[in-house]
C-alpha cells in the first residue's frame, strides 16, 4: 500500500518522464499484485472468516474497481465449468487481432470491462438483476461492491476539487 502512495504522490507532483514512467509502471504492478491477492480473499484462502476475506478481497479490488464477488461469482463458475463451452473468464481479454495495433490496443485497455461496470451499476440503481448473475445474494453483494467503488470514485474527485479551489483560496488571498 505504501509503494502505490509513494507512485501516485510521484504521478501528482513530478514531471520527470522517466520518475514518472517509473511511478506508473510500480502501481501497475501493484495494482495487478492487489488483483492476485484479491484471488486469494475471493477463494476463501487469505482467512479462516469468511467476513474478513470479503473486507480484504473489497479493498484489493478498489484500484481496478475489481468487485470481489463479482470476480468470486464467475471464477468459481470458470473452475467448474474449465473445458467446456460455458467457461467464461472474469477479466475476459480479447486475444482476436493482437497483430494490428487497433486490436492489440482494444485488447490491452479491455474497455468493455468499463461498459459492464456501468451496466451494473444501472442495474444497482434501477433494482434489476446483474446479467449473467441468477443468485440473489451474490447480486446484492456485487450491487453493493460496485456502488461502494463509485461512492469512493465520487468521493475522491469531490476531494480533488474541493483542494484544488482550497489551493486557488489560498493562492489569492
Ligand atoms: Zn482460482
Amino acid at each position: 500500500m505504501g509503494l502505490i502512495v509513494i507512485a501516485t504522490t510521484a504521478i501528482a507532483f513530478c514531471s520527470n518522464p522517466f520518475l514518472l514512467g517509473a511511478a506508473m509502471l510500480i502501481n501497475g504492478m501493484m495494482f495487478a499484485h492487489l488483483i492476485e491477492l484479491q484471488h486469494e480473499c475471493m477463494h476463501g484462502h487469505a482467512f479462516h472468516s469468511p467476513s474478513l476475506n470479503r473486507v480484504f478481497g473489497v479493498a484489493c479490488g478498489i484500484f481496478m474497481a475489481s468487485s470481489n464477488a463479482h470476480y468470486r461469482y464467475g471464477h468459481l463458475r470458470h473452475h467448474a465449468w474449465l473445458g467446456t463451452l460455458r467457461n467464461l473468464e472474469h477479466f475476459n481479454y480479447r486475444f482476436a487481432n493482437l497483430h494490428s495495433l487497433s486490436g492489440f490496443t482494444r485488447a490491452f485497455f479491455d474497455l468493455s470491462r468499463y461498459k459492464r461496470v456501468a451496466r451494473i451499476l444501472v442495474c444497482a440503481f434501477t433494482g434489476r438483476m446483474v446479467p449473467g448473475v441468477d443468485k440473489p445474494k451474490a447480486n446484492r453483494e456485487i450491487k453493493q461492491e460496485y456502488l461502494f467503488y463509485l461512492a469512493i470514485f465520487a468521493s475522491s474527485i469531490a476531494a480533488s476539487i474541493y483542494s484544488t479551489h482550497l489551493a486557488v483560496i489560498f493562492l489569492l488571498a
